[in-house]
């Protein structure tokens, strides 16, 4: 199983992605938040995907499923959705909670289906549970966290979100995931505004210690973290030091993994 960070950036992008890093990955030039499993099951696809689709050299008419995890541009985006589902061979299936399906709307070679949270569906061989996120657009929106199965493996997507809700929370209890990518908006201290909304490293360390102590992660299993915000963070390098001191890693603009 192949699992592609194209993007683990928060959405303050640095300028001179459209300048020096227009052509290349970098670990501190990070791109939206975006994860291909398998080549063809995207999650999210924000402002950036269209372009971290080109640089990974990715075949997008491969591409067959979307799973979005809400709303905000940095995670669903109109003209980049255009963009990858006018190179899909075909139509391209889109899941996403019911308010943020307008984001989609008038763009052609598109499904969309909607999702009613802790209600699993089968969707190319996975068996994939939407969970409440802790995190907030709108009255009318609730963002989602996937936990996604297939042939014995487990995925946890958590972007955006902070802390988990109750029951998302007892629901990872238990379920043994094999890569767990946990939303680490928020560097390495505590007084961020942000902290019901997104995690830090000190929020990131709690949620791992809980669980791992109680099941959440497999015996092998790693905690990757993402959706990193430049502006909070110190370099790439440095936040996998003080990462690495709790076993947690840092993922980066075109980093794949095989579990
Ligand atoms: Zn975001
Ligand atoms: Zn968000």
């Amino acid at each position: 199983m192949n699992v592609q960070f194209l993007g683990t950036c928060a959405c303050d992008f640095r300028p001179e992605l459209k300048t020096i890093y227009r052509d290349c990955f970098d670990k501190d030039a990070r791109r939206s938040t975006s994860v291909l499993i398998d080549g063809e099951l995207l999650l999210d696809c924000g402002l950036w995907t269209s372009e971290c689709l080109r640089l990974a050299e990715t075949d997008v008419s491969a591409i067959q499923a979307l799973f979005v995890s809400h709303s905000h541009v940095d995670h669903f985006e109109t003209e980049s959705l255009r963009k990858v589902a006018a190179q899909c061979t075909k139509p391209l299936a889109i899941y996403c909670d019911r308010a943020a399906a307008y984001r989609a709307e008038g763009v052609e070679h598109v499904e969309v289906h909607t999702l009613t949270p802790f209600v699993p569906i089968e969707v190319l061989g996975w068996k994939i549970t939407p969970l409440s996120a802790n995190h907030y657009v709108s009255d009318e929106e609730q963002p989602l966290h996937y936990l996604l199965e297939k042939n014995g493996k487990k995925i946890f997507y958590g972007c955006d979100g902070g802390w988990y809700p109750t029951r998302t929370g007892l629901f990872l209890y238990e379920k043994e995931i094999d890569l767990f990518i946990m939303d680490c908006t928020v560097g390495d201290y505590s007084e961020d505004r942000r902290a019901f909304v997104h995690n830090s490293i000190p929020m990131a360390r709690e949620l791992a210690a809980a669980l791992r102590t109680h099941g959440g992660i497999a015996k092998d299993g790693q905690i990757w973290l993402c959706h990193l915000a430049p502006s909070l963070h110190k370099s790439h390098t440095e936040t996998v030091e003080i990462a690495a001191k709790d076993d947690l890693h840092v993922a980066y603009d075109g980093l794949t993994l095989t579990i």
